[in-house]
């Protein structure tokens, strides 16, 4: 039900063939010069750094015109099968619930269509700490069953997604004078090993003071009573939704992003309407299918409206509380840890994390309330001070300072409200909603348990779509079915690597890819220059910026600095000239495959900074 005008536009988006070759680059090894600005130590205010620019005719000969027919995920014939056929289910949200959603049901036989209005993971999805795990906190308020339930979803993720969820270990530093003796904390970890029962994760163990100030150096040692370790699931978010996504479009969903759902118009008698609009385009288009899932996380209640009944077991004293949780990024030298940290509030109490990531350490989180409009999500200066406050009591160190903070990020917690609990108290359980006739929302739960809202979500789905359109669905298969890049990773030295990649490139694309990234090094072998990073001392290059593109429906720079290339923290990086150089290098890039004129490569540069201002810079 694409309208005219929706086509035209498309058609005016695309840039005219001659134009397309228009940010031809130069050919051939540059340096350039960058300039001030640089937070980064280490890093002097004008630096230099050597880029290979792989030529045109490299690029060409790594895909030779017209491109755009090589995208194996390509939006604008997504966008047109939106319109053209009765889905029997289509989903709003493109986060890790919404995701998880469609690749459940295309696992399980339905013809499935999912629109988000901005990018995959572009709302809470790619702003969380990043752990799968049970939740040791929960033990506090004796949710036991829903720690034992994120335990086995840990052990299910990184059996099916070996590549994204990891174990990693925690070190929780005791302090006795604080409450927290080194036999309780020995007590509540135990307690969490024993939930996880044979999913257990090996490695637990407690420490002296001396022992933990050796594998830890940097923290406060007074007031330090040794330290348990242990290990839990890690993830990096964004990556995990991207990858959800594609394992979905590769078994034959329809994935269409930056389309918002506008309006959704039920129906008692047959499939339901959704109006959406292309938000890069500015057309309307219109879906129909027999089950609509609301996966809004904290946008639901925008859907909701008029939609849900709630039913008589008490979901109607049941709406969405939106909790704000930020985060703040350090270079690593500035804070070189290890492990995982675990950082105890002294004030209220709450468990905050110090995480190593590559090249940085972020900490995190905060929750309050967020009561400003839900299209601004960003942390607050309250929240960097006192994210900078419990680190000071845990870490001895006068660097971790707010003149040293790189960038920030801030998501929204969709809770489940419960009248006169404060959000910290508020289950992190999820909710299924039903309301108006084929409408199904799925409100709460947490990153860890996306897979399993899913199943639950669609075994609802399924009911519906037997009883009103007699359809069936097959049983669910995302317990064991493996991921893209699940099969195992590319060992270092696995004769696939190009011998003349550099290692830290071969690192970050196995360790991103799985055994998905032997079709990135093939392509490398073809030609090496795609294998050389855009810039000094960041591993992107160009071969997995076209990755992105052909496969992972990568359409802005923006979305691939701040979601494909997620685990390099490109949100740090852009705090300097290092990450403002990839940015520029990428999007020229990106537009010798799109098709992008240069001044619209100029555009989508000055865009991501925008974003980057906006949601990632330091209040
Ligand atoms: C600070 C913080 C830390 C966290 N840490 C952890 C953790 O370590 N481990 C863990 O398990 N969980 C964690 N969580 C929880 C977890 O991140 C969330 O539960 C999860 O990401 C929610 O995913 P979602 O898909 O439901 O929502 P979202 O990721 O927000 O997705 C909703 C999507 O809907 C889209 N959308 C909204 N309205 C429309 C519309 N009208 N049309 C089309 N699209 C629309 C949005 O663009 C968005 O992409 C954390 C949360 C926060 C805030």
């Amino acid at each position: 039900m694409r309208t005219k005008s929706s086509a035209a536009s498309l058609r005016a988006e695309r840039p005219p063939k001659a134009s397309r070759t228009s940010c031809a680059p130069p050919s051939g090894r540059i340096s350039c010069t960058v300039s001030s600005g640089c937070r980064q130590p280490g890093w002097s205010s004008r630096r230099r750094c050597a880029r290979v620019r792989p030529t045109m005719t490299a690029l060409k000969k790594a895909a030779p015109e017209p491109r755009r027919a090589l995208l194996a995920w390509d939006r604008e014939h997504h966008l047109q099968a939106l319109g053209e056929r009765v889905f029997d289910l289509l989903v709003v949200g493109g986060g890790a619930t919404g995701c998880s959603v469609a690749r459940d049901a295309v696992l399980r036989g339905l013809d499935v269509c999912l629109v988000d209005r901005g990018d995959l993971a572009s709302g809470t999805s790619s702003r969380s700490t990043r752990f799968i795990h049970g939740g040791l906190r929960y033990l506090k308020t004796f949710e036991f069953g829903f720690v034992r339930e994120g335990l086995q979803e840990r052990a299910t993720l990184m059996t099916v997604a070996p590549h994204l969820v990891r174990p990693v270990e925690f070190l929780f530093p005791a302090r006795p004078g604080a409450g927290t003796s080194r036999w309780k904390l020995r007590f509540g970890i135990g307690l969490y090993d024993l939930l996880a029962g044979r999913n257990r994760l090996p490695g637990t163990r407690s420490l002296s003071t001396t022992a933990t100030l050796t594998l830890e150096p940097g923290l406060r040692a007074e007031g330090l009573g040794g330290s348990v370790v242990y290990r839990d699931g890690a993830v990096d978010d964004a990556r995990f939704v991207v990858e959800t996504a594609v394992s979905a479009v590769e078994a034959g969903a329809v994935i269409a992003v930056h389309v918002e759902a506008e309006r959704l118009v039920p129906s008692e008698s047959g499939p339901a309407v959704v109006m959406l609009k292309d938000r890069l385009s500015g057309a309307s288009l219109g879906a129909r299918a027999a089950v609509v899932i609301n996966a809004c996380g904290a946008w639901a209640g925008t859907l909701l409206q008029d939609t849900v009944t709630p039913s008589k077991t008490g979901a109607a004293s049941s709406r969405l509380r939106p909790s704000r949780g930020s985060h703040l990024a350090f270079p690593r030298e500035i804070l070189p840890i290890s492990r995982v940290v675990v950082m105890p509030s002294r004030s209220d109490g709450r468990l905050l994390f110090a995480v190593p990531a590559g090249d940085f350490t972020y900490l995190g989180t905060t929750e309050v309330d967020h009561t400003g409009p839900l299209n601004v999500v960003r942390a607050e200066s309250g929240e960097v001070n006192y994210i900078l406050r419990v680190a000071g009591e845990v870490f001895d160190s006068p660097l971790l300072a707010r003149e040293q903070v790189l960038c920030t990020w801030a998501g929204i917690r969709p809770l489940v409200e419960r009248p006169h609990q404060p959000t910290g108290q508020l289950s992190r359980d999820f909710r299924i909603f039903q309301g108006a006739p084929g409408v199904v929302t799925v409100l709460g739960g947490k990153f860890t348990s996306c897979r399993r809202m899913a199943e639950v979500t669609l075994d609802v789905a399924a009911g519906i779509l037997s009883r009103r359109f007699g359809r069936r669905a097959d049983a669910c298969i995302t317990g064991w079915k493996l991921f893209p890049g699940a099969e195992g990773p590319v060992p270092d030295g696995d004769p696939a690597i190009p011998a003349s990649l550099d290692t830290a490139v071969a690192r970050h694309l196995s360790g991103t890819y799985g055994s998905r990234a032997a079709g990135i090094f093939r392509r490398i072998a073809q030609t090496p220059s795609l294998g050389t990073p855009l810039v000094a001392g960041c591993p992107v290059t160009p071969a997995e910026i076209i990755h992105a593109v052909e496969r992972e429906g990568v359409v802005r720079l923006a979305d691939l600095l701040f979601r494909r290339l997620h685990p390099l923290m490109m949100e740090a990086r852009m705090a300097s000239p290092q990450g403002k150089a990839v940015a520029e290098e990428a999007s020229r890039i990106m537009g010798s495959w799109l098709g992008w004129t240069e001044e619209r490569c100029a555009r989508e540069v000055s865009d991501s900074l925008e974003e980057w201002r906006r949601d990632f810079s330091v209040p």
